[in-house]
Order: C-alpha cells, then structure tokens, then sequence
C-alpha cells in the first residue's frame, strides 16, 4: 500500500474544479490519469482550455462515462492508482429538477462504477466532491457534518447524498478510505457558466440587467476554487498517512456568508461596471442560505479558506475579461 498518493485519477478532470486540481497535482510532483466525457452541459472548449497545456509524460485523459465500468478497468489495466478523486457528476441544482433520471444515472450510477473501480483494482483511498446542497433548507447555521441530512431539496442534492452513502458502504465492506468533502458554492476562474457569479458576468459584459432570484437577501457561503483544491489536496495526504482506513465527512467552505445582492455589487465592482438589477421570483431547488461549520476540516485536515471573497472575486473578473475578449460572450 502507497504511503503517498504518487498517481491520482481524477473523474470530472476536464471540469471546473477537476481542471485546477489536476493542475495543482501535476505542479506537485504527482501523475494524474483523467476521466471526462466532456458532459455538454456546457462548452467543451472552457475545459479543454483549462487542461491543455499538461505536459503528457505526466497526464493522461481518458475520455469515456464514469459509468463504463469495464472501459475503466481496462484503460487503467497497467497503471497503478493510488487514489481516486471524484468529482465528475451533473452539477447543477435547477437544471436536475428537468432531468431528474439524468443525474441519478451519472451522480448514483456513475459513483458506484468508481467505486467498483477502486474495488477491482485495490485502490484504497477514494475523496468524493460532495455538495452543501445535501443540507437542504436546515434551519440551524452554520451547517455542520453531524446535522441531519434527510430532506434534500433537488434531485442533485439527493443523488450528492446518494453518493456518499454509496461510498459508506464500500469503506465498510472493502476497506476503503474515503472523505466525502462537503463543497460550499465553489468560484474562480473558468467557474461553471451556469453558476451565478458566472452569469452575472456575462450579463454585465453584454450590458444586461442582472437577473435577480427573490429579494436578494439569500445568503451564500462562497469558496475560492484554490482554497477547495487545497482542501482535496490535504485530504489525500490525511488519507495516505492513515494506520487504518476511516470515512469521513468534511465540509470545505469559506466559512462567510455574503447576501446576493452584495455579490452583486462585489462582482459589479470587480468588473468595474454598474450592475443594473431585474428581481425575478425564487427558484424551486434553490436552499436559502449555505454557511459552513469548517471545525472538522480545521481538525483532520489543518485548513482554513485564504482567499477573501473580493479577492476571488477580482481574480474571477480578470478572467472573465480576458476570456470573452476574443470570443462570443455565451448566452445568458
Ligand atoms: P463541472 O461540470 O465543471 O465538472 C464536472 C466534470 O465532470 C465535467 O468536466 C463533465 O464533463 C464531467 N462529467 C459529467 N458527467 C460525466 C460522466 N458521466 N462521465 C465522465 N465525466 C463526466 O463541475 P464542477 O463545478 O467542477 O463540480 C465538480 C464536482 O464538485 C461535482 O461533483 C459537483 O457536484 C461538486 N460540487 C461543485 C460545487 C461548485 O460550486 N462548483 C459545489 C458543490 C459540489
């Protein structure tokens, strides 16, 4: 058994977080193997920009579905994994109550082919992307890994919960290590397009007002994407350095809420454009508010976000630019 996780295969390895984690695995001396199936939920090009220049003595993209168990086992035949980081999934809360059975298939589905992988393959370390969705409109804040999580909201949200339960089940029979990381609305760079700091953008670059879901007095707890990566990061090393295997649950999250209507104004001002506000009525799915207890991760993992929000912020907007400035702005 590795005491360091050498080579780790990241599912969802083209996406948002999977493109700088693989890319901070790499800078950190470790092989990375990739899966994606390049999900058009959104442009191939976003993710595919973010992985390219890799250097390929060191990476491999494998591109096929999570749920192709055999096609896996096969390509991963002659590689030794250490562990597998995994985070491909439909991501998206509104757009899972249209396509309900779409997102059980990949988020439940597909994690049990991932698991079946380590299974088959004897790798003993699986972290899994979860999501502060899982907590669904509990009443008590900050949320905090022993609340109950009975009354998901979404389908996403169920099928996230699904998975880590999925993933209890394997650390039981076969040994597994596995922390389910609990991620709080996670921005940076190449975010998500469909997530809102991405939109807002995009509508203040194309001179639109920006679309404003209730009152504006939600509240989310925003995570810098590097801070998220280092939190994977750590626990892997936590996972390696282990005498016996454990589950465990973790919540990675900027530990700070902001309301929505001063993220608009922070995102506004990071973009050094006047936002203009249209308020449209709340959006069945969506939680009221997300606040992370971060103790635990404290605890096990030593970490804590650095990056305050309108410094992520500012590090987004610089992108944003930069990135539609020889393109189409895509559709809001
Ligand atoms: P993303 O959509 O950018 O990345 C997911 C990647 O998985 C994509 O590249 C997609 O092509 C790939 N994928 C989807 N279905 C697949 C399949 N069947 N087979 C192989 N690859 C597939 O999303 P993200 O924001 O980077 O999210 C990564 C993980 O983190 C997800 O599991 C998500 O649920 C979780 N998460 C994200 C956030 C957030 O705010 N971004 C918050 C909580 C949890």
């Amino acid at each position: 058994m590795a005491t360091q996780a050498n080579h780790v295969l990241v599912t969802g390895g083209a996406g948002f977080i999977g493109g700088h984690l693989c890319r901070r695995l790499l800078r950190d001396g470790h092989r990375v193997t990739a899966i994606d199936n390049f999900d058009p939920f959104y442009p191939r090009a976003i993710k595919e920009e973010g992985i390219e220049d890799f250097p390929a003595q060191v990476f491999t993209l494998i591109e096929t579905d999570i749920c192709n168990t055999d096609a896996i086992l096969h390509a991963l035949h002659a590689r030794s994994v250490d562990a597998i980081v995994h985070l491909a999934a439909r991501a998206g809360v509104r757009p899972s109550i249209e396509a309900p059975m779409a997102y059980e298939e990949t988020n439940v589905g597909g994690t049990q082919s991932m698991l079946e992988v380590a299974r088959e393959h004897d790798i003993d370390t699986f972290i899994y992307g979860s999501s502060s969705s899982v907590y669904g409109n509990n009443d008590k804040v900050p949320f905090a890994e022993a609340d109950p999580v009975r009354e998901p909201i979404s389908p996403y949200a169920a099928t996230k919960r699904s998975g880590e339960l999925l993933a209890h089940t394997f650390h039981h029979l076969y040994d597994i290590t596995t922390h389910c990381l609990r991620f709080f609305t996670v921005y940076g760079p190449r975010q998500r397009p469909d997530l809102a700091i991405h939109k807002f953008a995009r509508q203040l670059l194309t001179d639109q007002p920006i679309t404003m879901y209730g009152d504006g007095t939600s509240r989310r707890d925003y995570t810098y994407v590097a801070d998220i990566v280092d939190g994977i990061v750590r626990s892997l090393r936590r996972a390696k350095g282990l005498d016996a295997p454990e589950y465990e649950i973790i919540n990675l999250g900027g530990s700070e809420t902001t309301q929505l209507k001063d993220l608009i104004s922070g995102i506004g001002e990071a973009m050094d454009i006047t936002p203009e506000i249209e308020q449209l009525p709340t959006q069945p799915g969506d939680v009221e508010r997300t606040y992370a207890d971060i103790s635990k991760a404290k605890q096990l993992l030593d970490w804590e976000p650095e990056t305050p929000i309108d410094e992520g912020l500012q590090q987004f907007a610089d992108w944003v630019k930069d990135y539609y400035a020889d393109r189409p702005v895509l559709e809001v």
